[in-house]
C-alpha cells in the first residue's frame, strides 16, 4: 500500500513509535496520560506520545525561568541569528513536516508544505525584525533633558494552539518572541502533538548547536488542565491564545484578572460579498477554494457568501457545478480536492449544523453527506454542502468548523455591508468588484468591521508581512507581520536630564 513516504518522514522528524511530549530543549520527558495519535485521513494510529502532567510543567517553567535570564542579555541580532538558523533547518526538514502536517491533522498536502512556508517566511521576517525594534525619541519641555523609548523582553510568553494549524501559529509566535528576547512555552493542541514533537525537534537541534541553555524554547503536550495551568501561571507574561472563542473568552478574563498580557485569535464567521460588478471567474475560485479548502476548518474560512440579486442564479449554478466536480479523499493524494475533519466529534458537529440549518428553514442546493466505504474508513471525511439561508440563523450566526457554506442575496451595497457586520465574529471578510466605488466603501470606516478585509480575493491565505487577527469575539489580537513584535515586548519611557538642576515638568515649583 501507498503510504506517501510517511514513515520515512517520521524518522527524518525523530518520531518513533512512542514518545515523549515534554522538552525544554533538552532530554525529553513525560509523566502524563499516554495520548494516541490517529490520523484522519486512514484512521490509523500514528504514534503514542506521554503527556506532560503538572510536576512536568513545572519542571518547563523552572528552566524557562533560569534560561530568561541568559536569553534577554544576548544582543537581539544574536538571536536573530538563531532564528535564521532556525529558518534553514525547516527548509531542509520542509516536505517531511509538511507530510506530517497533512498525514496528523488532515489538510492537503500543498497546504501542509504551505504552513512550512509560512514558518520559514516568518523567521526570514523576524531575522531582519531583530535590527529594528526601534521605539521614538521626543523632545522634553525642560531644557538639558532627552525622552526616548525603548522596548524591553517580557519574560515567558505561552502559546496555547488550536489544531488545525498544527505548526505555523508556533513559529508566528517563537520567531517574535525569541528576536524580542522571551523564552517561549508551547501546549500545542493534544489532537496533533507529533507535529509538535516534530517542530520541538528541529528548534532544539539549532539551540544544542549554538550551546543554548535549556528553557528558551519549551514545549508540554497535554491536554487543556495544562492550558490552564499556563493561563493562570504569574510567570507567564503574555499568553498567546489561538482556539474557539468558548475557550477564549475564559482565557481573556483570567489573564486579565492577574493583569497578564493575551492575544486572542478565536473563530470567525467570513464571509464574501459577491458583487454585480464582479469577475463571476473569479469569484467562484475564490468562494470555492475558501469554503472547502482544509475542509472547511480554518478560521478564515468562508462560511457566507452574500451575492448580489442579479447575479445570484447564475452564482448558485456555477456554485453547484463546481462542488459537483469537487473530489473528496486523502489528502496526500494531489489530485483530491478535500481531505478528512479532524476527528468524528468534528463529523457530528457537522450533521448537527445541517440539521439544525434545515430545522431554522435553510435549504440545501448541494446536500451534506457523511461518506463511507473504504477510502473513508477513518469515519472523517464529508460533503461539503450549501445551504440557503437568512442571516439571522441562530446557526448562520455561529462558526462551524466544517464544509458548509451559507449564500444569501442582497440589493444595495449597504446592505451588504449590514449582513457581512452582522455577526458576532470580526475575523476576515472580502468584496469581489471592478468598481471602484463599491471596493473603496467596502474598506472604508463604513465597510467591514474585521480585522481583515480583502478586494477580489477570498476570505483565507493571509501573508506574514501584514497583522493577522480579528475583531470582536475573534478576540483583537494581532500576530505575524506589521508591528505586531510591540505585543511582545513591554515600553518603557526614559527621561535623562543631563543639566546642573533638577526643573519639575508643567513648570511646578518645588523649593527646599
Ligand atoms: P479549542 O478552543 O478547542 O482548543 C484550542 C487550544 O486550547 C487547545 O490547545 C486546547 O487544548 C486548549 N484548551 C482547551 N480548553 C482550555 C482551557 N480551559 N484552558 C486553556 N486551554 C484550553 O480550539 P480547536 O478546536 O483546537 O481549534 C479550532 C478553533 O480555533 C476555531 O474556532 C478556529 O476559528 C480557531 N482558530 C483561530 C485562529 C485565529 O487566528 N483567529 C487560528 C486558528 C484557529
Amino acid at each position: 500500500t501507498n503510504d506517501f513516504g510517511i514513515e520515512k518522514s517520521l524518522k527524518n522528524l525523530g518520531i518513533t513509535s512512542e514518545n515523549y511530549g515534554v522538552s525544554a530543549g533538552g532530554t525529553s520527558f513525560g509523566n502524563g496520560a499516554v495520548i494516541e495519535s490517529f490520523s484522519p485521513t486512514d484512521g490509523k494510529l500514528i504514534a503514542k506520545i506521554k503527556s506532560g502532567n503538572e510536576a512536568d510543567y513545572a519542571q518547563i517553567i523552572k528552566k524557562s525561568k533560569k534560561a530568561f535570564q541568559e536569553f534577554r542579555m544576548m544582543p537581539a541580532p544574536k538571536r536573530g541569528e538563531l532564528v535564521r538558523q532556525f529558518g534553514n533547518k525547516l527548509r531542509e526538514k520542509k516536505d517531511d513536516l509538511g507530510k506530517l502536517v497533512s498525514y496528523e491533522m488532515g489538510k492537503s498536502l500543498q497546504e501542509g508544505l504551505g504552513e512550512v512556508q509560512e514558518m520559514i517566511d516568518i523567521c526570514d521576517f523576524a531575522v531582519g525584525l531583530s535590527r529594528q525594534l526601534h521605539g521614538f525619541t521626543m523632545h522634553s519641555e525642560r531644557p538639558s533633558h532627552r525622552m526616548y523609548e525603548q522596548y524591553h523582553p517580557l519574560g515567558i510568553v505561552g502559546v496555547i494552539s488550536a489544531f488545525n494549524f498544527p505548526v505555523a501559529v508556533w513559529s508566528w509566535n517563537t520567531a517574535l518572541s525569541w528576536i524580542c528576547g522571551n523564552v517561549t512555552v508551547w501546549k500545542p493542541s493534544e489532537k496533533v502533538g507529533l507535529c509538535a514533537i516534530a517542530c520541538q525537534n528541529i528548534i532544539a537541534e539549532v539551540l544544542k548547536e549554538n550551546d543554548m541553555p535549556e528553557g528558551i524554547s519549551g514545549m508540554i503536550v497535554a491536554d487543556h488542565t495544562i492550558g490552564q495551568k499556563i493561563v493562570d501561571d504569574k510567570n507567564i507574561a503574555l499568553v498567546s491564545f489561538t482556539g474557539s472563542t468558548k475557550v477564549g473568552r475564559m482565557v481573556g478574563a483570567k489573564v486579565a484578572e492577574r493583569f497578564g498580557k493575551s492575544i486572542l485569535e478565536l473563530g470567525g464567521n467570513n464571509a464574501i460579498i459577491i458583487s454585480e460588478h464582479a469577475d463571476l471567474d473569479m469569484a467562484i475560485i475564490g468562494a470555492v477554494f475558501g469554503a472547502v479548502g482544509t475542509a472547511g476548518q480554518r478560521c478564515t474560512s468562508t462560511r457566507r457568501l452574500i451575492i448580489h440579486e442579479s447575479v445570484y442564479d447564475e452564482m448558485k449554478n456555477r456554485l453547484v457545478q463546481a462542488y459537483g466536480q469537487l473530489k473528496i479523499g486523502n489528502p496526500l493524494d494531489e489530485n483530491n480536492h478535500v481531505g478528512p475533519l479532524i476527528d468524528t466529534d468534528a463529523v457530528k458537529q457537522y450533521e448537527a449544523s445541517i440539521e439544525k440549518c434545515k430545522k431554522e428553514g435553510g435549504r440545501f442546493i448541494v446536500e451534506g453527506e457523511v461518506l463511507s466505504g473504504n477510502q473513508y474508513a477513518s469515519g472523517c471525511y464529508v460533503k461539503p454542502c450549501i445551504a440557503e439561508v437568512e442571516n439571522s440563523y441562530e446557526i448562520v450566526q455561529h462558526e462551524t468548523f466544517a464544509p458548509i457554506l451559507y449564500i444569501m442575496k442582497y440589493n444595495t451595497l449597504d446592505e451588504a455591508i449590514a449582513i457581512q457586520n452582522d455577526v458576532p465574529q470580526g475575523l476576515s471578510s472580502a468584496i469581489m468588484t471592478q468598481n471602484l466605488r463599491e471596493a473603496e466603501l467596502f474598506l472604508s470606516h463604513a465597510g467591514s468591521d474585521c480585522g481583515i478585509a480583502n478586494v477580489n480575493i477570498g476570505t483565507s491565505g493571509a501573508e506574514i508581512g501584514g497583522a493577522f487577527g480579528g475583531e470582536k469575539e475573534t478576540g483583537g489580537g494581532r500576530e505575524s507581520g506589521s508591528d505586531v513584535w510591540k505585543y511582545y515586548m513591554r515600553r518603557q519611557t526614559n527621561t535623562i536630564n543631563y543639566s546642573t538642576t533638577l526643573p519639575l515638568a508643567q513648570g511646578i515649583k518645588f523649593d527646599l
